[in-house]
């Protein structure tokens, strides 16, 4: 069915939504495949936001593992993360729409300094939904936001995070549908977002995948990302699925990791329910009311996750692991130190899981960690934790 990933997806949408849907679908269709959509792009992505990104061997973490962990470089993007593929993207589609307008929700703000970033570049204006407790505590980025010419509207309505932004900014939407397209930021959502956000991060699997036949003469053993909404891992899962020996592992947020605890890991602790428009799993009580998610990684706290990693859990195609606070803080400090690298945090939990588990890869094989974003918006956070475990060691 249109839009469903197994029993995933789908558009539970108010009526008003619809149309919008699926003028942004037809312009999926029509626009996004034409050469002359594709060239600009690619124009967009090589000069303005920096791609090709590296995939960088780690020579002595690979020794010690005893396998050859490589990294694609997300983190040497502009704006610091794999965000940017996906709003140079849907910019230049909603330009493409006759839109003048982008509107957006953040938690963190990475999506919306992205997104601010894209409209500024493409001569739209933007408006950014952003939760007033979020507004409180990422002030740098709100700046940054305000910088790049966005209107930051801070959202007061139930947890006053991510979840009430998302559901604010939809609303704005139905009201403003003529002149905006609506920016989403990850690989989740009603239908077709979760398709067309694929599309943009799917550059990640497809640089990776040739990089590694270039360099190795062959398809890595195992591909590794750490999944929030889904973006950055279904962009580098994607074009590996049909290579059954390459390994897919996700890696979600355990939060503290003790009994119980707050966490963001949908996909192990969560159950089915509809959230934003898409059916998927959710952190929610046994009332269906949603929980409050919890992560050290402030990108990888959301409650649901993208409905094509649901069905990829269902169906076993992709393994997804826990990783928690304290292992992806570790895993943070151990790559400065060995590589000479600042990892961002969500990405830490991807690199966490494959030193936490080295025996899940063949030995003298080739393990590919998609590096997502840079870690310098988390100095203060590093700061703050990584004294805490200093003092358990
Ligand atoms: C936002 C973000 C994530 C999580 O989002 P996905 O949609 O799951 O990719 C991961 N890493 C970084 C660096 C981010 O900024």
């Amino acid at each position: 069915m249109k839009g469903y990933f197994g029993k995933f997806g789908g558009q539970f949408v108010p009526e008003l939504l619809m149309p919008p849907l699926e003028e942004l679908e037809t312009a999926m269709k029509d626009i996004l495949p034409s050469p002359g959509f594709q060239a600009e792009l690619d124009d967009l992505l090589q000069n303005y936001a920096g791609r090709e990104t590296p995939l960088t061997l780690c020579p002595t973490l690979s020794e010690k593992l005893g396998f050859s962990l490589w990294l694609k470089r997300e983190d040497l993007l502009h704006t610091g993360a794999h965000k940017i593929n996906n709003t140079l993207g849907q910019a230049l589609l909603a330009k493409h729409m006759g839109k003048k307008h982008l509107v957006a929700e953040t938690g963190a703000g990475q999506h919306g300094v992205a997104t601010a970033a894209a409209a500024a570049r493409l001569g739209m204006s933007c408006t950014i939904f952003m939760g007033a407790e979020d507004v409180e505590r990422q002030s740098s980025n709100v700046r940054r936001m305000k910088l790049l010419g966005a209107r930051v509207e801070a959202v007061e309505s139930g947890s006053r995070t991510l979840k009430d932004a998302i559901n604010e900014a939809l609303r704005n939407w139905i009201a403003t549908q003529e002149t905006t397209h609506y920016c989403f930021g990850t690989a989740a959502g009603p239908h077709p977002f979760p398709t067309l956000v694929r599309e943009f991060q799917s550059v990640i699997g497809r640089e990776t995948r040739s990089r590694m036949l270039e360099i190795t003469g062959k398809l890595p053993d195992a591909v590794v990302a750490c999944v929030g909404g889904g973006s950055n891992a279904i962009g580098m899962f994607h074009p590996f699925l049909e290579d059954k020996e390459v390994r897919l592992e996700g890696v979600e947020a355990a939060g503290t990791g003790a009994p119980g605890c707050q966490n963001s890991a949908p996909l192990n602790l969560g159950s089915p329910g509809v959230l934003h428009g898409q059916l998927t799993m959710l952190l929610q009580d046994t009332d269906g009311q949603i929980l409050p998610s919890s992560s050290v990684s402030a990108g990888l706290d959301y409650p649901g996750v993208g409905p094509e990693h649901a069905f990829l859990h269902d169906t076993g195609r992709v393994f997804y692991g826990l990783v928690n606070d304290a292992e992806a803080l570790n895993a943070f400090k151990t790559l400065c130190r060995t590589e000479g690298i600042l990892p961002a945090l969500e990405s830490s939990h991807a690199l966490a899981w494959v030193l936490e588990h080295p025996e899940r890869f063949p030995k003298h094989g080739n393990v590919v960690v998609n590096l997502s974003g840079r870690g310098d918006k988390d100095m203060d956070i590093v700061r703050d934790h990584l004294q805490d475990i200093e003092a358990a060691c």
